[in-house]
């Protein structure tokens, strides 16, 4: 067993999934687990399973040969040697294995690179000449940062300075890959680490342009942050926040409307520029729509300025404008951007706005057009108009009625309603 198996329960975490190492020929290992496959160039074997983890991967020992691409070796040997399989990994923490191997009586920990001291010391180290190791696979950039903050390891000085000097291979990455790491990243408690790291080396400019362009702009919300500082404590209240995916990587994102926004200290317009460049930078990385659309509409309205004299209706029409569904998670991130600023959490009576918003939805009040007591058939049938973008607006200014004053929702006043409006 290696990798991060042996890592996570040394550390007593939770393993995500089992990686096994193995001197026998991947075709021998394929015909020994039913259902498995053999599909990539490097010698591993998923083997499917009905309990979890899902799938074990099962990798024969191998040598890496030159890595021209920065990503992939050219090609592999395999070999019946453990030490040089763990030679070719990435940090000394994922290059120790459990097991037994032929000439041992029962099983023990293999640990040539020294993992288990750097994993007593918390420290992420490259296995071999860091700067070599980075520049083969530049993939290694983004794991060691993405190691650093999940475990809570700093990552070692040599191994550090050498992610400086190699930062700039980061263009060889798919941005698919980056995705996958980012959202790892954000989903490490605290994530900020993560992020310090690929800014401070030079691997985020590269990375993720639209998150590094938000270094050195002012902001005056907490004492010697700039705007990247309260990014990092925007994204950290989120994971404190117990915030999943979507909204770690809302706060991530939620000011990168700033940069190119910023005249006269003022950000006019960086809710809606910052919706429009997260929607761009996720869609990059190759993720789901809807996680894309959700980001972008929590970052597009993240500016609403809620007061205590807000009406019964100004409460629901703040519903209805950002929909049933996100209210709750926008008021995290606003929550998260308090923090982020150095004010409490409930800074501009969010708790308040939160228990106003949970009565509005208990009362079941109208707020969608489908709700709406009449729809455009009824328009067409009862007022005698052609189906047209007419009966769209009628529809909207309907709606509008009913927010204001949900007793209005019946067939009767809304046809009269209707009517009267259009005899106008
Ligand atoms: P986790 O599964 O929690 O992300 P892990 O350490 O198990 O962490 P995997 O991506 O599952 O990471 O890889 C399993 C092992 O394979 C690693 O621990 C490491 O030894 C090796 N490895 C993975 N990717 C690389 C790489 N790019 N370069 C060198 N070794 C790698
Ligand atoms: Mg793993």
């Amino acid at each position: 067993m290696v990798g991060g198996g042996g890592r996570d329960s040394l550390l007593r975490r939770r393993v995500g999934d089992w990686d096994v190492a193995t001197s026998a020929l991947p075709e021998t290992v394929a015909s020994l687990f039913a259902g498995s496959r053999y599909e990539n160039r490097f010698g591993t074997v998923t083997v499917p399973r009905a309990v979890p983890p899902q799938r074990v991967e099962i990798t024969t020992f191998r040598r890496d040969h030159q890595y021209a691409d920065h990503r992939r070796p050219d090609s592999v040997t395999f070999t019946d040697s453990l030490d040089e399989d763990l030679a070719r990994r990435d940090f000394t923490v994922n290059a120790i294995a459990w097991g037994r191997q032929a000439t041992d009586a029962s099983p023990r920990w293999s640990d040539p690179t020294d993992g288990l001291a750097d994993l007593d010391a918390r420290l992420i180290r490259a296995v071999g000449d860091p700067a070599k190791r980075f520049d083969e696979d530049a993939l290694r950039l983004l794991r060691a940062a993405r190691f650093s903050a999940q475990l809570g390891f700093a990552i070692e000085p040599a191994t550090l300075e050498a992610m400086s000097g190699t930062a700039g291979t980061i263009s060889y990455v798919s941005k698919e890959r980056i995705g996958m790491e980012l959202r790892k990243m954000v989903m490490a408690d605290p994530p900020s680490g993560a992020f310090r790291i690929l800014a401070d080396t030079g691997v985020l400019a590269g990375a993720l342009p639209e998150l590094d362009a938000q270094r050195d702009v002012p902001q005056d919300k907490v004492t010697g942050d700039d705007l990247w500082g309260h990014c990092l404590r925007t994204v950290d209240a989120a994971a404190d926040l117990g915030g999943d995916d979507k909204l770690r990587l809302a706060a991530l994102l939620h000011d990168i409307g700033k940069p190119p926004t910023f005249a006269d200290g003022h950000f006019i317009g960086h809710d809606s520029e910052g919706a429009k460049l997260a929607e761009a930078l996720l869609t990059r990385l190759a993720y789901p729509r809807r996680m894309i659309e959700d980001v972008a509409l929590l970052i597009a309205n993240h500016m609403f300025s809620y007061e205590h004299r807000w009406s019964g209706a100004a409460v629901r029409r703040f519903i209805r404008r950002v929909g049933r569904e996100h209210v709750q998670p926008l008021l995290q991130l606003r929550r998260a951007d308090n923090v982020g600023s150095g004010l409490p959490a409930n800074a501009g009576h969010v708790d308040e706005l939160e228990s106003r918003i949970n009565a509005e939805l208990k009362q079941n009040a109208p707020l969608t057009l489908r709700e709406l007591a009449v729809d455009g058939n009824d328009l067409v049938a009862e007022l005698g108009i052609a189906p047209s973008p007419q009966v769209g607006d009628l529809l909207e200014r309907l709606l509008g009625e009913v927010i204001a004053d949900p007793s209005r929702n019946t067939r009767e006043a809304l046809l009269a309603q209707a009517r009267e409006w259009s005899a106008t």
